[in-house]
């Protein structure tokens, strides 16, 4: 079912409104803008295929992240989702969260987890077993089926750019590519046309599987290193079909990956509650928060914000000193613009469910998680502000690593009525404890990025479109040509 709230949330007092609106958010935006100086964007994850030497814990970790994946229905991060199982007496209760998701849909997830988990189960309990094989296609289409609108904007982004790859192919040098070239039209006919009508079906989850054997395939050929060196030099050639394409077939594959972990772990675990004794839990979303920022719509400036990262007056000039050598990059505007962006700051799912752990009886005892396995799975690596929560509230849970980047819709959780205006007190403190801890992070990085990014270089503004094609010099023809020459050996 949908759990309920752990209680009745209460409004943050104009202390704690004020600790966030001056001074943990400005420094964040600073954060964020300095992060983003000389950078080329968001870090994106990649996939591997599940491995055998893992060993059964880590093995379990990679079960949790991927019923999590397959739970993350939707882009944009408000399907994002994290899931723990916990040992009950006689069952496993799968608990999730998701950043984003309304009681409604949170009751269809739950339902579907249960069907693709009872598949399983039947597997186990049932005399006549699948064959994997078997197994693997009935799970694939039921999950490219669930997770459709993530995989359609992947097929329309591979479609676009293996048709700019192809083009660049031609455009190089026709006679030696006939590999990458043969292989892309290849992977082009088996993108199945019904994403042009966004068509939900069988036919359509039955395609896409058949799409993405074919580019396992690939990725086990010498046409795949091709393509990553093609890839890595696009920033060179101002493209980014190339590494467009490569992200668009790694996201892909790991449908074929969430597969296999489960079929692996139903084998592991067979005897276990985990797949032959289970419920499935769903917790509440959080209600998003305003951005602090609306009631202060002129942004501060890094000198401004700098005045209130240290007490320390030496480490304040200096740090200042480098702020205004990144004035080259607009560093102010940056700020600017994030400030009067708007952002509406949730819980993210894994701090959600971190907090009803550390609220319902057990806590985050060992004992309380299947084979004391302490871990909260998530269907993405950890942002860097949940990276710092976990490090000061939980350090011994384990999470995914963080992939470092910085997302402003994101809070700590409520503050619940307390019994008393003691126990009230101690919770306010409590929060304002970790707030003043996070805050600490933050600036700690602030100044840090200060001094490492003081060195950085402007690119020539003449090298920075983003839309040409063409690729300029001979490096993509010579690789073609090693290829070509790969190819029949
Ligand atoms: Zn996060």
């Amino acid at each position: 079912m949908v759990l309920d709230t752990l209680g009745t949330p209460v409004p943050l007092n104009p202390s704690q409104q004020t600790l966030l609106r001056r001074r943990f958010f400005p420094p964040l935006v600073l954060l964020k803008s300095l992060n983003d100086v000389g950078s080329s964007g968001d870090r994106r994850e990649t996939d591997a295929p599940p491995h055998a030497h893992q060993r059964p814990e880590e093995k379990f970790q990679t079960f949790l992240n991927k019923l999590a994946q397959m739970c993350d229905y939707r882009p944009k991060g408000g399907t994002i989702t994290a899931c723990a199982a916990i040992q009950q007496e006689s069952k496993v209760l799968y608990i999730f969260a998701s950043n984003d998701r309304g009681k409604p849909e949170l009751k269809r997830v739950r339902n579907d987890v249960l069907s693709v988990l009872g598949i399983l189960r039947s597997n186990i309990i049932d005399p006549q077993k699948q064959q994997d094989d078997v197994l693997n296609t009935v799970l694939l289409e039921k999950i490219l089926s669930l997770n459709n609108v993530r995989v359609r904007g992947y097929l329309n982004s591979l479609d676009k750019n293996i048709q700019l790859c192809i083009a660049a192919c031609e455009r190089e040098n026709p006679s030696s590519q006939i590999d990458v070239q043969g292989t892309l039209y290849q992977l082009q006919v088996m993108i199945p046309q019904v994403v042009l009508t966004g068509q939900k079906s069988n036919a359509f989850a039955r395609s896409v599987g058949r799409l993405i054997n074919a580019i396992q395939e690939y990725r086990d050929s010498p046409v795949k290193d091709v393509i990553g060196r093609c890839a890595a030099a696009d920033k060179e050639h101002n493209v980014v079909c190339w590494s467009e394409f490569q992200h668009a077939v790694g996201r892909l594959v790991a449908y074929q990956y969430i597969v296999e972990t489960l079929i692996s772990a139903h084998h592991i675990w067979a005897g276990t509650d985990l797949f032959r004794n289970f419920d499935v839990d769903f917790l509440p979303s959080s209600n998003p928060h305003p951005w602090p920022f609306k009631t202060k719509p002129t942004a501060e400036t890094a000198e401004e914000i700098i005045g209130r990262v240290t007490g320390q007056g030496q480490l304040i000039s200096k740090c200042r000193e480098h702020a205004s050598k990144l004035q080259v990059f607009d560093l102010d505007g940056m700020i600017r613009e994030e400030w009067e962006g708007s952002f509406n700051p949730c819980v993210h799912a894994e701090v959600l469910l971190l907090d009803w752990l550390q609220n319902t009886e057990g806590g985050i005892q060992p004992h309380r998680f299947f084979n004391n396995w302490r871990y909260i799975g998530t269907s993405k690596p950890l942002c860097r502000l949940c990276h710092y929560y976990f490090g000061i509230v939980a350090p011994f849970i384990g999470v995914r690593p963080t992939h470092n980047n910085i997302y402003y819709p994101w809070r700590i959780p409520d503050v619940y009525l307390a019994p008393n205006e003691q126990e009230q007190s101690t919770r306010d403190k409590k929060w304002s404890d970790v707030m003043n801890q996070m805050k600490f992070r933050v600036c700690e990085e602030v100044i840090h990025l200060l001094e490492e990014k003081d060195g950085y270089k402007k690119p020539h503004d003449s090298n920075t479109t983003t839309d040409r094609i063409g690729m300029t010099d001979d490096v993509l023809s010579g690789m073609l040509t090693r290829l070509s020459l790969l190819g029949r050996r």
